[in-house]
Parts: structure tokens; sequence; C-alpha cells
């Protein structure tokens, strides 16, 4: 489809600015009408080009005003309240026939819970589930992955590529509704395991007089290989670029992997899958969100939670 005139983007945080700011850039002829609920956020990217933003003053002023609407908040709750607020929700608004497109990581019931709601009251209205993966750099680079809550044979599947595609490369339609935010979690599921266990290993492996650049270089071409260990590698020093060499500023908040643990461990009870490590990686993350050595910081700090080396490189290696 062509670009949309009118855009409305809801949620200007780490990840929806970024997101928001490639719209803009990618489609030139659309004008964009935004609406956090920090104002200052709002305010902060409208003056980055006013003449093709405008502030909104809530969710609802955003539908009307555009013809797409995509949201990007933090989990279930907000969800509800940006499309359901009795006062100035999403759905107050006019939204007969319109696109929205909720890409935020949320529990599968929230998501149920607003779509039959647009179901029942808008049945012109097409509401989606696109998570997305990539975290904040690939929101700037616009090359992050949407994990879209439908069939290639969907009707609107071509709008939703054309859309995702400015924001992102890899754009997968998962099969059905809310199927996006199953693949989210067991994504962000496997990821988070992956992590302890890289950080368990080369904790292993430093004690034991290991140098662990020679060790991360041997599981980059073994069996441990994994993007966590070669991109994101809990140790500091490894990676320059990963947050874990930046005292585990930025990247994904080891908060938000608890929450999105704990959602995939809820998922995997609902539809009976058996878990062997869910307990301990959803202990493990709930602790670290807790640790004040860790709060806040890149979810790769298990590292730092297992009490790893992080001066490693004082150490005379065998
Ligand atoms: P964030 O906390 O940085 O930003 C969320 C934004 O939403 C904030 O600006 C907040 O003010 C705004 N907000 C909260 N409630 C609102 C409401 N009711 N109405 C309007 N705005 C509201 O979070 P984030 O890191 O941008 O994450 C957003 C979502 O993306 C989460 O579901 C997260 O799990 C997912 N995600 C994050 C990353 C990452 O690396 N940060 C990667 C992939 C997915």
């Amino acid at each position: 489809m062509p670009s949309p005139k009118t855009i409305g983007f809801i949620g200007l945080g780490t990840m929806g600015l970024p997101m928001a700011r490639i719209l803009r850039k990618k489609c030139v002829e659309s004008h964009l009408y935004v609406y956090d609920i920090n104002v200052k956020a709002t305010e902060a990217f409208v003056a980055e080009e006013p003449g093709r933003v405008t502030a909104c003053s809530n969710p609802r002023t955003v539908a009307d005003k555009a013809e797409v609407v995509v949201s990007m908040v933090p989990a279930g709750p907000h969800v509800i309240d940006v499309y359901l607020n009795p006062d100035d929700g999403v759905l107050r608004a006019n939204v007969d026939g319109k696109l929205l497109v909720d890409c935020s990581t949320i529990d599968v019931a929230s998501f149920d819970q607003v779509r039959a709601r647009v179901t029942e009251s808008h049945p012109n209205t097409h509401f989606y589930d696109a998570p997305v993966s990539g975290g904040s750099l690939g929101a700037e680079a616009g090359t992050l992955t949407f994990m879209v809550g439908c069939s290639k044979g969907d009707p609107l599947w071509d709008d939703l590529h054309d859309l995702l595609k400015c924001m992102g490369t890899s754009i997968f339609a998962c099969g059905g509704q809310s199927l996006g935010l199953t693949a989210k979690l067991c994504n962000n599921y496997c990821s988070g395991l992956i992590a302890i266990a890289t950080a368990e290993a080369m904790n292993i492996g430093i004690r034991s007089g290991m140098d662990p650049t020679v060790l991360a270089s041997i599981f980059a071409t073994s069996t441990a290989q994994s993007r966590i260990c070669d991109k994101w590698n809990p140790v500091p020093g490894i990676c320059p670029e990963a947050p874990s060499s930046h005292d585990y500023r930025g990247g994904f908040k080891v908060e938000l992997m608890k929450k999105d643990f704990g959602l995939a461990v809820d998922a995997a009870k609902q539809v009976g899958a058996r878990l062997c490590l869910g307990d301990a990686g959803l202990k493990t993350y709930e602790e670290a969100s807790e640790d004040p050595n860790c709060v806040g910081r890149d979810s790769r700090v298990v590292f730092r939670y297992i009490g790893g080396k992080e001066d490693w490189s004082n150490d005379s290696h065998k």
C-alpha cells in the first residue's frame, strides 16, 4: 500500500521513540500523530520536526486523527489502558476500517481482551499483535524482526508487511491472532536461558584459570555457539559493543526479561508444556531484578548476579 497519509504512534520510550523516528524518516508523505503518558517524551519528539508531527493529549485523539495506529508500551495493563480507557482510549475514537497494531510484548490474555472489544464494538476495525525483537539498536537502524499475529493469507497482510517493513527487515506471519506474542515469548524464554547458561559456563572457565576471550572463541566455533555468546556476551570485555562492557548499561533491561520470562512460563502452564528450566530461570531473573547491583541493567547482568569475575583481565591465565 502507499504510505498512509496519517500514522498514529503511542508510547515513545526506549523502543517506540526510534520506531516513530524511522517511520517519520521513511514515510515522507505521512503526518504523525503521537502520544506518550510522559508529556515531555511527546514534546521532545514533536520538537525534532514540528511540521511533520502533532502531539495529542490522549490515545483517543491519536486514533481519531490517524488511519493507522501503532502502539509500543510496557505491559498488558498499559495496552488495556491505551485501547480500552472509557474516557480517552483508542476505542472511544472513530476507528471504523482503521488498522491498529500493538507491538508491545504482553500476555496473550490482555491482547485477547482488547481484541474481543475491538471486534464487538468496531467489527470493521483490524487489530493485530506484532511484537518485535532487535532491541533499541535494531529500532534505530530499522532492522527489527516483527512477529505478526496473522497468516500470510490475511487480507491485510500486504498492508501490515509494507508498514512494518519501514521499521524492520524480517516480518513474519506467525499463523493467526496472538501467535506473534507466542513467538516472542518463546524467543525470550530461549534467549533468557541461553544468557544464564553462557554466564554460568564462562564463570566456570574463568574460575578455572581460562582466558574468557579464548573460551568465547571456542564457543563461537563449537556447540555452545549462540548470538548471546557472539554479540551480547554476559562477560565484560568480550564484546566491546555489548552492554556488559559498559557496566551493563543500555540493552534489554533485566526487569523486562523477568516480565517476558514469567509470561512464557505462564503460557507453558496454559498449554501443558513441561519446563525443566522454567522455575530456575524465572527465579534468577526475579532475584536479579531486585539486586541493587543489577536493577535497571541489561539482562545479561546475570553474570554479575551469579558472582562472575568482572575484573578477570587482572588475572594471570594458565
Ligand atoms: P519503555 O518503558 O522504555 O517505554 C514505554 C513507553 O510507554 C514510555 O515512554 C511510557 O511513558 C509509555 N507509556 C506507558 N504507559 C502508557 C500509556 N498508558 N499511554 C501512553 N504511553 C504510555 O519500554 P520499552 O523498552 O520501549 O519497551 C516497550 C515494549 O517493547 C515492552 O513490551 C518491551 O517488553 C518490548 N520490547 C523491548 C525491547 C528493548 O530492548 N527495550 C526489545 C523488544 C521488545
